[in-house]
């Protein structure tokens, strides 16, 4: 029923990129719906280097080329066949977009390099509203229910990762994809509420989950989502810890913490609202932009 659901919702966001028959041109891709300015390029040319990307993406305007880690070597041309090409203006992303075809739902660009012509890259926009999943009716946020999840391939949608996790664990209620403050862009990780306590104590036991059954390596973490305002599930004090381990999985205060660890050795797991919150700080001190727009779910938190 889900997957039905979802496939019906891609075809309505495809719908909305008006794109057209297969292996087409499609010229009426538009602003609305908000792209990020960040795109994903991937089946690159392995020949192909930063200079002749950069040749090749000037004629949609003023851009930057990157990859992971690309800043820690000299090493020019992108590993893995994949790249991000990151434009000053979102009009770029709808022009890209409009120069490729359309095949088997995907955006195809065609790019030669010395030794290959004509190759199909894909270029995979990132749609602002594939931040957040709700299923219907929507619930309010409960963080004892709530894990996060670290390592998810980009750019997976909040829809795609609701059903794999639906289908693993049972009822997934929201879906908040994380994103960078400044391109609003997939950082990796998310947060998933389930809507019960047996399907969230089931994932955070099983912690590691294939993203996919082709590659078994490739695997998502799964953890409790931990609140840095909560009370002690003991005595109801402040100022509190949370034990992650799966015999505890609950916030105490430094007295608690000692009475329930005399035996045994736990670690405390940080709050992800004050890593955000530090992750903000640097990116508007550095740019100056403002953050991107707010699920509901965010907003609960950032109180
Ligand atoms: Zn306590
Ligand atoms: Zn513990």
């Amino acid at each position: 029923m889900i997957f039905g659901m979802l496939a019906c919702r891609r075809i309505r966001d495809l719908r909305k990129l008006k794109t057209m028959v297969s292996n087409q041109p499609h010229p009426a891709v538009s602003l609305n719906p908000s792209f990020s300015k960040k795109v994903f390029l991937g089946g690159l040319p392995p020949d192909i280097d930063e200079n002749h990307l950069n040749r090749c993406f000037a004629v949609f305007g003023n851009h930057r080329v990157d990859w992971p880690h690309k800043s820690d070597s000299d090493y020019q041309f992108p590993p893995q066949g994949y790249a991000f090409v990151i434009f000053e203006k979102t009009s770029s992303v709808v022009s890209l977009l409009n120069t490729c075809t359309f095949v088997d739902g995907k955006f195809i660009l065609l790019v030669s390099s010395l030794s290959i012509k004509n190759k199909q890259v894909q270029v995979r926009p990132w749609l602002l509203s594939d931040c957040f999943y709700m299923y219907s009716p929507a619930s309010p946020p409960d963080y004892r229910l709530t894990v996060f999840v670290g390592g998810v391939p980009r750019p997976t949608t909040a829809a795609q990762l609701a059903a794999l996790l639906q289908s693993n664990f049972g009822r997934v209620l929201q879906v908040t994809i994380d994103v960078d403050s400044h391109l609003c862009y997939p950082r990796g990780s998310a947060r998933v509420r389930f809507a019960y306590r047996h399907s969230y104590m089931a994932a955070v036991e099983k912690r590691f989950l294939p993203f996919n059954d082709c590659e078994p390596e490739k695997s998502m973490e799964m953890k409790p989502f931990v609140l840095d305002n909560a009370k002690c599930d003991k005595c109801g004090n402040e100022n509190v810890k949370f034990c992650g381990s799966f015999k505890c999985l609950s916030y105490l205060c430094s007295l608690c913490w000692n009475e329930a660890h005399r035996n045994k050795v736990h670690q405390p797991v940080l709050a992800e609202a004050k890593r955000n919150r530090r992750s903000k700080r640097h990116h508007r001190a550095s740019n100056g932009v403002p953050a991107c727009p707010q699920s509901p779910q965010n907003s609960v938190q950032e109180t």
